[in-house]
């Protein structure tokens, strides 16, 4: 067929009207919308049109072009965001969604969506409220901040900051923090997005203080401290704490204070702001020195400002919480970045439903599936991965595969305690029929709900520490039969 004249190919392919008469669309047009499948098969006479063209072997033939346009048809009918099962041991997986809601976030989403809200009206007044209020009160009480607001998430959070506070100013900030996050987020291109002009100081290795107070000058407006949170320094190395740069910045405002303020028309003050990254409320003793830190300490410590993201350590939805002096964040609230980076209101009911458990530590670190995963004992862990060794050995067709739980190392991802090895178990199954590289494949593109594993060796492991219940246990059992059974039927 590819030795046939373009103009000949050009001349076989189908008429729409010829193309839907084939029984397979005839049969998607009982449930699909007529206009969707027309469309579907416009584009694809069209894509093969455009294949002749480029001299590239095709089939023309009206089942072949049938076949595609149906697939075009369905693909846009079926969900493209789903739900996925993480058996692959990282608890905060970013392409997985991060944190999983904990149930009374999901209630608390679930009301306000269906119905009209109290997002933006004070009950109590009965006037226009704020929507910034919601969460304020809970996230002072569990970080003893002055004050809180919550954006988009934590970019948003430091962009909004650097903007609002050293725009058109200068921000120091060590060159051992200057951090690249993935997805494109790295502080250098933040600084320079927000006008603020970046003042390097110090070596990868070690920043002392005194680099930072060579640094300060009359624009000076920030010492900026980044946690470093998908790596860490270590051997010879040196990091200024939250505290000397307060004390930086507390003997630079006194100066200004007296001196500078007479002279200049305008007078800045230094703040000391901390991006914290993860952004932890409780400590998470269990992991010792590279435990997080709190929100608390940093504030504690001197911070003026401390940003962090909703849903890493913190088990939340995406957001990016700032907490602070009063007179820092009420100047955040009335940017106009405030509305741009506004939170919606399915956001701010499960951020709320999931700060209010904080109230109770130990509710908290039962609900929040993140922090209920990071702290499981790994006995519990153990149990999980035999029930799911049961399920297969009761679900698979005798000799497909040799299964047995192994010891794992789980680990917390989104980029928090990243010398973590949090010690886990997975169920680890090793191929007598087919193997593990494209069962992967199978049980990620053609299941419903799709598995995702981990390849070691030869083997495929499902780590118990990520796997949420019975049912994804049932699931599983079910997509692995499912892949033994493919095998027999492509022979
Ligand atoms: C993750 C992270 C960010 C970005 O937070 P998002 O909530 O993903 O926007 C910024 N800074 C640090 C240090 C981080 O770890």
């Amino acid at each position: 067929m590819s030795g046939e004249a373009p103009n000949e190919l050009l001349r076989s392919l189908p008429k729409v009207e010829e193309v839907l008469h084939a029984p397979l669309i005839e049969a998607l047009l009982v449930s699909f919308p007529r206009s969707l499948v027309v469309e579907a098969v416009r584009i694809t006479i069209d894509k093969l049109r455009q294949q002749i063209l480029a001299k590239k072997p095709c089939d023309t033939s009206i089942n072949r072009v049938a076949r595609i346009a149906s697939e075009r048809a369905r693909a846009l009918t079926s969900p493209s965001l789903r739900r996925v099962i993480n058996a692959s041991g990282v608890i905060v997986h970013t392409n997985l969604g991060r944190s999983v809601l904990a149930p009374c976030a999901v209630k608390a989403v679930n009301e306000v969506a269906c119905g009209y809200s109290t997002l933006e009206y004070d009950v109590s007044t009965q006037v226009r409220g704020s929507r910034h209020a919601h969460c304020e009160q809970l996230i002072c009480a569990l970080t003893g901040a002055e004050a809180a607001i919550a954006v988009n998430n934590n970019a948003a959070a430091v962009m909004m900051i650097l903007s609002e506070f050293a725009g058109e100013h200068e921000a120091v900030v060590s060159r051992g923090e200057l951090v690249e996050i993935g997805g494109s987020f790295r502080i250098p291109d933040i600084m320079a997005l927000s006008h603020a002009a970046m003042r390097e100081v110090g070596t990868t290795n070690k920043t002392h203080v005194t680099d930072y107070a060579q640094a300060i000058g009359p624009n000076t407006t920030m010492l900026l401290k980044v946690h470093p949170s998908n790596y860490r320094l270590i051997g010879f190395t040196e990091t200024v704490s939250v505290k000397e740069l307060r004390m930086l910045a507390d003997a630079e405002n006194a100066q200004r204070a007296t001196g500078e303020a007479l002279t200049t028309t305008e007078s800045h003050e230094v703040l000391v702001y901390e991006d914290q990254g993860s952004g932890a409320f409780l400590r998470l003793d269990s992991f010792g020195a590279w435990a997080e830190p709190t929100v608390t300490e940093s504030l504690r410590a001197g911070c003026d400002l401390v940003s962090f993201s909703g849903d890493k350590l913190l088990g939340g939805p995406q957001a990016g919480i700032i907490v602070g002096t009063k007179h820092h964040i009420d100047r955040l609230k009335s940017s106009p970045l405030a509305r741009v980076l506004r939170l919606d209101k399915m956001t701010i009911a499960a951020l709320e439903a999931t700060l209010r458990l904080y109230l109770d530590p130990e509710r908290a670190c039962a609900e929040i599936p993140t922090l209920r995963m990071l702290t499981e004992p790994a006995e519990t862990v153990r149990k999980r991965a035999e029930m799911l060794l049961h399920a297969l050995q009761n679900a698979l067709p005798l000799g497909c595969a040799e299964l047995d739980v192994i010891e794992e190392v789980a680990r917390a991802g989104g980029g928090a305690l990243p010398m973590c090895d949090i010690p886990s178990f997975a169920v680890r199954v090793t191929y007598l029929h087919g193997d593990a590289l494209s069962c992967e494949r199978y049980l990620v593109t053609q299941r419903e709900i799709p598995v995702v594993a981990r390849i070691k060796k030869e083997a495929l492991l499902f780590d118990a520490r990520t796997i949420l219940n019975e049912d994804e246990i049932g699931e599983i059992a079910q997509a692995l039969c499912a892949y033994f059974t493919s095998l027999n039927s492509d022979k």
